[in-house]
């Protein structure tokens, strides 16, 4: 066998070992090579009577995580090609063998005629994990890094390599569905106890328990392939099947709101695959598959969530002509809320910290968050005393500027007034050498203007978190007038180092992710004010794919917050710049009713001691008008809070504010959350095509004013057919 993936050997039992082992790579993943090499194995093992079984396992710090999704894109690019070429129905079948193609290698290892065992430690999942379904035994090592999963519903795939029949053959029907759903990752122990795996054992030991499991069982079959296989939840059809799939649908929709056709196309695999033997689920499930590969929510989201994220993570918009930067040292002034979490993630990446407040005692409480997070960690049983000790130790909190000497760079976190930051980044200033970089967590003032205080202000950049830090995956990073490569090469090392997700935005009010989620709240508030419920506020936000309804949303912010932006706005912009409607409502609640939000346990909802939070009914006096429901289009309101943020972000990338819409979009989604499945804002507009859009914004704007009216290079677009994915990839290619 001609094998570079693989290394292949047989003991003097007969039990052969293919030790997965990509050159080149950091992590095993599923290509087309990779599947013809384990065709070869699956043909040797078959052939070769002196073998007796086989064990699979990786020679890297983890097992796979699972398929190289390109190659599923280029999948999905060969079918339009084909579609364009030879028709659709040639197109659909080519697709549908094609994309089968894994499935049906898994399902040949595991009808062989000899047993496969999968020895796994690390992370073992979708398509990795589907692999380790189909061998007779699986056995996990005890590390606390090792977890097995099919995670495949969050890049709007689902499992189409056996992983819906297998599963939901192993597990209770709404485990199987939970876990698939969720894109669950499963430990070692819980997954033995849930029989997902059969053993654990060290990871030294994995290689061996699978061989002497396979001595002992020679002539194993899969569990389904058995004479009188039972289903563990019995069948569909049963009485017992009866109490499953009603509330199974029921959760479905909770969970999704129908907008993720894979997770729709998981429910209907497993009820028909149920219902059918093997051979057949396999097959209704390529069906599914097949199908689903070729859905734009599929598309947009491997490209958003998985292509153009790594693309970022790896530095896409990095100046490739200045040196990495070897960040060791990193300031952080303002131990407050922001500033304390900012020191947690950096200290967390193994960097030092020099966290300066204006007193000691400011200084140490902003560190003693360090302190609770990696406490509560340790109560969780994923970190050790050790740890926290550590991570502590490389945080020195304290009130003297000069302590900020030696810092590649210094992040600004105190509080948002131009006078104060200005003051801090003079003190930074002289304690720093002139190589240090300044960044300013600043959310609304534009740096541009802060920079003009600066000595260096080539050396001074925005970095913007969102809260909570540790949370948060995103970061802005900010291009001053005078911001200089070297600065935005060191944020952005800086923003990989902690592993977080970078944008490069221009200067603007409010830069990119919040110009968005602010209208978000805009339009929530200016709903209530025309009388719409507000629980359909709320449920139209969650129903159009948003994490949260827009007056939960501007609970967790702080109403008052919102406030402050909206006079800040009105004394830059002009009285025109603010809604009177949103304005009264904002001055009613923070300064007729003290409702800030959850901060003070008083907000658009009320957070009470015991249970869950509720609508304040003191809303339907605020407002005076109550719309009755059948007044009310929940389409529209769906339609009107996501237009209202992608035609934002359209506007944004006209002013140049994001230049990539794989920024855009990326950072809609981990920014602010906007429906993933729809890939992001401006792939939201170009799903849809441009011309829609535009019709679309011009249909609200004649309903509901202004703030729809479509952007220039939008209605140019909706004219000459153009997208942003369109006009980027052909700028890139000039
Ligand atoms: P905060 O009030 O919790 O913390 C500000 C801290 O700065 C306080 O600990 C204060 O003592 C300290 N400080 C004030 N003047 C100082 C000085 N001269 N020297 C040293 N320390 C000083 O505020 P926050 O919410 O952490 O916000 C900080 C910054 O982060 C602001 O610019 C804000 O716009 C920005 N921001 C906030 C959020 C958010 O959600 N709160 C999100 C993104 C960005």
């Amino acid at each position: 066998m001609d094998l570079t993936n693989f290394r292949f050997e047989t003991d003097s039992d007969g039990i052969a070992t293919a030790t997965w082992d990509m050159p080149g790579r950091s992590m095993n993943v599923i290509t087309p090579e990779l599947m013809a090499e384990l065709d070869a194995i699956i043909d040797t093992v078959a052939s070769t009577e002196a073998i007796k079984g086989c064990v699979i396992t990786s020679g890297k710090a983890a097992f796979s995580g699972g398929a190289d999704l390109t190659m599923l894109q280029g999948l999905r690019d060969l079918y339009v090609g084909l579609a364009k070429e030879k028709g659709e129905q040639v197109a659909m079948q080519s697709f549908f063998d094609e994309s089968r193609k894994l499935s049906q290698l898994y399902r040949k290892l595991e009808t062989c005629g000899k047993p496969f065992a999968a020895a796994i430690h690390g992370v073992c999942l979708g398509g990795a994990f589907e692999l380790a379904l189909a061998c007779q035994y699986r056995v996990v090592s005890d590390d606390a890094s090792t977890r097995v999963g099919l995670p495949e519903i969050k890049v709007g795939l689902f499992p189409g390599a056996g992983g819906t029949q297998r599963v939901a053959r192993l597990l209770q029907t709404g485990d199987a569905l939970q876990m698939m759903f969720k894109g669950e990752q499963v430990k070692a122990l819980p997954a033995r106890n849930t029989g997902l795996v059969h053993a654990v054992a060290a990871r030294a030991d994995i290689v061996q328990n699978a061989k002497d499991w396979l001595k002992a069982n020679p002539t194993a079959t899969a569990p389904w392939d058995q004479k009188g296989f039972k289903l563990p939840s019995n069948k569909v059809y049963s009485p017992a099947g009866m109490q499953i799939w009603p509330p199974a649908n029921a959760i479905y929709r909770r969970e999704t709101n129908d907008n993720y056709p894979a997770a729709r196309a998981i429910l209907s695999a497993v009820y028909e695959g149920l219902q059918l033997p093997i051979d057949l689920g396999l097959k209704v499930e390529s069906r599914y598959f097949a199908k689903i590969l070729r859905t734009k929510e599929a598309a947009s989201m491997i490209r958003s969530l998985f292509v153009s994220m790594q693309e970022l993570n790896k530095g896409a918009r990095r100046p490739a002509d200045v040196p990495p930067s070897k960040l060791k040292k990193v300031g952080v002034v303002g131990a407050g809320f922001m500033g304390a979490g900012i020191a947690y993630v950096t200290a967390q990446a193994g960097l030092e910290v020099v966290l300066v407040d204006r007193d000691q005692e400011a200084a140490d409480k902003g560190k003693a968050y360090s302190h609770k997070l990696v406490s509560d960690q340790i109560m969780k049983g994923r970190a050790k005393t050790a740890d926290r000790d550590a991570l502590l130790s490389r945080i020195t909190a304290t009130a003297d500027y000069a302590a900020l000497k030696g810092c590649d760079l210094v992040v600004e976190a105190v509080f948002e007034d131009p006078k104060v930051k200005a003051e801090v980044i003079a003190k930074v200033e002289a304690a720093v050498g002139p190589k240090t970089i300044f960044g300013s967590n600043t959310s609304t003032l534009p740096i541009t203007g802060l920079a003009t205080t600066s000595q260096r202000p080539q050396n001074f950049i925005g970095i913007h978190f969102f809260s909570p830090v540790e949370k948060m995956l995103l970061v802005e990073v900010i291009m001053a007038r005078k911001t200089g490569k070297k600065a935005l090469a060191m944020a952005l090392d800086f923003v990989r180092a902690i592993k977080k997700t970078p944008i490069v935005v221009n200067d603007t009010r409010g830069f990119y992710a919040n110009r968005c989620v602010g209208n978000y709240l805009r339009e929530g508030h200016l709903m209530l004010m025309e009388g719409v419920p507000p629980a359909m506020i709320e449920a139209a936000g969650k129903q159009a794919g948003m994490p949260v309804g827009p007056l939960s949303l501007n609970d967790e912010v702080a109403v008052d917050l919102a406030f402050k932006v909206l006079k800040a706005t009105k004394v830059q912009l002009g009285d025109g710049a603010v809604d009177p409607a949103q304005e009264k409502l904002l001055s009613d609640m923070v300064e007729k009713h003290g409702r800030l939000g959850r901060k003070n346990k008083k907000g658009f909802y009320d957070y009470p001691e015991a249970g869950p939070k509720r609508l304040w009914p003191g809303l339907a006096d605020l407002v005076g008008k109550r719309l009755a429901p059948e007044q009310v289009d929940m389409e529209e309101l769906q339609h009107r809070l996501l237009v209202t943020q992608a035609l934002e972000a359209a506007r944004t990338y006209e002013e140049g504010v994001v230049t990539d819409p794989r920024e855009a979009d990326v950072g809609s989604i981990i920014g602010f959350g906007f429906a993933p499945y729809s890939g992001g804002t401006l792939s939201f507009i170009d799903n849809m095509g441009a011309a829609a859009f535009v019709k679309l914004c011009e249909g609200l704007a004649k309903k509901h004013g202004e703030r729809f009216k479509p952007n220039r290079q939008l209605k140019r677009m909706a004219k000459t057919g153009e997208s942003y994915y369109g006009a980027a990839a052909a700028k890139a290619a000039a």
